[in-house]
């Protein structure tokens, strides 16, 4: 199969959040993942989902390949709490070349560190790249590691915690389309 790189991926979170017309992105292209159409339950948006897979929109598996180095990527950045459809929509967008269409900013941030192209449709988007580690609530201080854990010095909670924010990103203007 080939697919020009402006096919867009589309997550769940645009699904959820845009009330426009999705099918006017179908004379680029468009692709979802089958992990999409089993997280968009509720109507309106599961209706409107399937009219644009009628209409043309390709369900994709993405790879394991590409599915493993988003999981990597992920777990580096301290991305934990994506979900396995959050790691899939930028893997399938990673391994077609495709721009990935998401509201959520941990997508946004993997999305980026892989250059994987993105776009957001409802919100700002993100304007830095973010690396995540987690802090003790009650010592302060960080770790790198999952949340979850207890600290390993006073047994306190962890908490995510921004660990390093990279250089604002300055491609978001043309990246974004307005309304
Ligand atoms: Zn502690």
């Amino acid at each position: 199969m080939t697919l020009s790189p402006s096919v867009y991926v589309l997550d769940t979170s645009v699904i959820l959040t845009y009330s426009g017309a999705l099918g006017a992105l179908l004379k680029e292209g468009v692709a979802i993942p089958p992990s999409v159409l089993d997280e968009v339950q509720f109507e309106p948006q599961r209706s409107r989902l399937r009219e644009l897979v009628e209409a043309g929109a390709e369900v994709i598996p993405p790879a394991e390949e590409a599915i493993k180095k988003v999981r990597e990527t992920a777990r580096a950045a301290g991305e934990h709490q994506m979900s396995e459809a959050d790691i899939k929509v930028v893997a399938l967008a990673l391994q077609l070349g495709a721009t990935l269409l998401t509201e959520d900013y941990s997508v946004q941030n993997v999305a980026q560190l892989l250059g994987v192209p993105w776009r957001c449709l409802t919100t700002r988007g993100i304007r830095k790249v973010y690396i995540w580690g987690v802090k003790c609530v009650d010592c302060g201080r960080v770790f790198e590691k999952p949340p979850g854990e207890v600290c390993s010095i006073c047994g306190g909670r962890l908490r995510r915690w921004r660990l390093k924010a990279k250089g604002k990103l300055n491609f978001n203007k043309e990246l974004h389309q307005s309304g």
